[in-house]
């Protein structure tokens, strides 16, 4: 079995092998040191200002999505989210459902967004932007540098979905004024899916310390003040979160550390999509992210090649749901994968469009 989804991922041998031991208890010194060393190496790969902080929760990554919503921001805030498809239509839900008033620009499947959209809500008295840096339905990538320009010169929070484009795109806390990145176990980081991070610039923590968020689970005061201390407010996903520590320590190994690890990913996805060059195939997405190639096929429903490529070759794409599931199917290329894994998906693809027994 060769597993090509967006998550959960395939993590490497020594990850896995984790998995075998006996979760010690944890509120101890020795796990505070390692919940301290996953912090500052999270904040280290994301180039991430001084006094910023980062905190785990023991969720998938859409509670961080709902948590820094309800910590950051209240119902005084006006905000702008960028829907792009099923994560940005996430965001919508998580404000409709707390009452925080919001725009929202809708982008066509895999359009990026451009300046002409940003135009009409310059000025407008937004006070944040939430966006899925990667939007992982489609593939399609934004530009944070446009999004950070609209931001400032806005004077606007900038709160950055990054669930899928950590580690396989570049995230720079420090270049661009970002107050929160969110990202999960399952995705680019290759661990057991259960845990989402969030890293949360200074100005973002003064917000969450100045709110009184009405939940007890994803409170992130709690979470932070605990967090000083390398502990967090409940039982966490123990097993997980060192998991997790071995493979930020494995990255930053590296002789560039999280750059090396995202050109891996990019090599990946460079490699996939020439050798797919002339199937009949369109890419959906005009500026695709490194962890995701979305593609619609010309000849044969996108549903009965992910069927097919499972049953018969046992090789896992990534599906779509609802009105696309017929229409596009997702190759990722974030996890434990290797050219030799392409090649035998390639082979696959060819046999499935017909193009060459
Ligand atoms: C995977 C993903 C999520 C959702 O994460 P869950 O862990 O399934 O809750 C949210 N946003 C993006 C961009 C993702 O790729």
């Amino acid at each position: 079995m060769i597993n090509f989804t967006v998550g959960p991922v395939q993590s490497d041998y020594e990850i896995r092998k984790l998995g075998l031991e006996q979760i010690p208890y944890f509120r101890t010194p020795e796990f505070s040191k390692v919940m301290a060393e996953s912090e500052k190496l999270i904040l280290k790969f994301l180039n991430a200002p001084e006094n910023s902080r980062a905190v785990f929760l023991t969720a998938s990554g859409t509670a961080s999505m709902e948590a820094s919503v309800i910590n950051i921001l209240n119902r005084k805030d006006k905000v702008l989210i960028v829907n792009g498809g099923t994560f940005g239509q996430r965001f919508v839900d998580i404000c409709n459902i707390h009452e925080i008033p919001f725009d929202e620009i809708k982008l066509g499947l895999g359009k990026s967004l451009t300046a002409e959209h940003l135009k009409k809500y310059d000025g407008g008295g937004y006070t944040a932007l939430l966006v899925n840096l990667h939007e992982t339905s489609t593939g399609v990538l934004y530009d944070l540098d446009l999004i950070d320009k609209f931001c400032k010169k806005n004077n606007a929070l900038l709160i950055v979905d990054a669930i899928s484009a950590f580690l396989a795109d570049d995230v720079d806390m420090g270049k661009y004024a970002v107050d929160a990145v969110i990202t999960g176990s399952q995705k680019a980081l290759a661990c057991p899916p259960g845990v989402s991070v969030i890293a949360l610039s200074e100005r973002a923590q003064k917000r969450v310390f100045a709110n009184a968020p009405k939940i007890l689970y994803l409170d992130l005061k709690r979470a932070l003040k605990d967090g000083e201390r390398g502990q967090t407010p409940f039982t966490p996903a123990v097993g997980i979160l060192l998991q997790i520590n071995a493979r930020l320590r494995q990255i930053d190994s590296l002789k560039h550390g999280a750059a090396d690890e995202i050109k891996r990913v990019a090599s990946l996805a460079k490699y996939f999509r020439k050798a797919i060059k002339g199937l009949p195939f369109e890419t959906v997405p005009e500026n695709p992210s490194n962890a995701v190639t979305c593609l619609r096929p010309l000849n044969i429903s996108a549903y009965e090649i992910f069927t097919t490529l499972k049953d018969e070759y046992g090789i896992w794409v990534c599906p779509n749901g609802g009105d696309l599931k017929e229409i596009i199917f997702r190759v990722g290329h974030i996890g434990c994968l290797s050219f030799e894994d392409y090649d035998r998906l390639i082979a696959a693809l060819k046999a499935v469009t017909g193009e060459k027994k």
